[in-house]
């Protein structure tokens, strides 16, 4: 059995504060992986992520650094995978502490070195609707640790009517 949970988002200030409600609900060594085009919104969701996190200042890309840490109410590492040629190359990082310590961590690009995951993470799909400020983020076979995460967003949303499941 597969399930998800798609959440359609009208601009960036809802895709943000969806990731408001996760970083509030997320718990010491979540992973989350986010994976989508270029202007799908994975930064976008990141810096809500920080904001629930508590973190201040501003959340970029790591595109160029590859991995930036933050200190919020739990740690948060954010990485970006985009330049990596292999996946072999992420784990010369020494993301050891990143995916397995004490802090949440959340990848851009996650990808391009799928494998190297724990498999108690996250997905966590991003996608263009249209051509304008319409983005589906889609949420699918959550490991039961993510249950806060998925029922928060369920139950907190002021959109939470364009929340769909689907069981197949
Ligand atoms: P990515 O990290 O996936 O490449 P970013 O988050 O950096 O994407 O950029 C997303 C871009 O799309 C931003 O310029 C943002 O303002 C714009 N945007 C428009 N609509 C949305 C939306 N619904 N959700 C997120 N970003 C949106
Ligand atoms: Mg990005």
């Amino acid at each position: 059995m597969t399930f998800s949970t798609r959440i359609l988002t009208n601009g960036p200030e809802q895709t943000r504060n969806i990731g408001r409600a996760i970083g509030e609900s997320a718990q010491a060594g979540d992973v989350f992986l986010l994976v989508g085009a270029l202007g799908a919104g994975k930064t976008c969701l990141t810096q809500g992520i920080a904001e629930g996190l508590g973190v201040s200042g501003y959340v970029r890309s790591p595109t160029f650094v590859l991995t930036t840490q933050y200190e919020g109410r739990l740690r948060l590492y954010h990485l970006d995978l985009y330049r990596i040629d292999a996946p072999l190359e992420a784990w010369d990082l020494g993301l050891d502490e990143q995916l397995f310590g004490e802090g949440v961590c959340v990848v851009e690009w996650a990808d391009r070195a799928s494998d190297i995951f724990p498999g108690e993470s996250l997905w966590v799909s991003l996608d263009h609707v249209g051509r304008g400020d319409e983005r589906m983020l889609e949420f699918s076979d959550w490991p039961e640790r993510f249950e806060p995460v998925l029922s928060r967003l369920a139950n907190s949303l002021p959109m939470s009517d364009a929340i769909t499941e689907t069981e197949a």
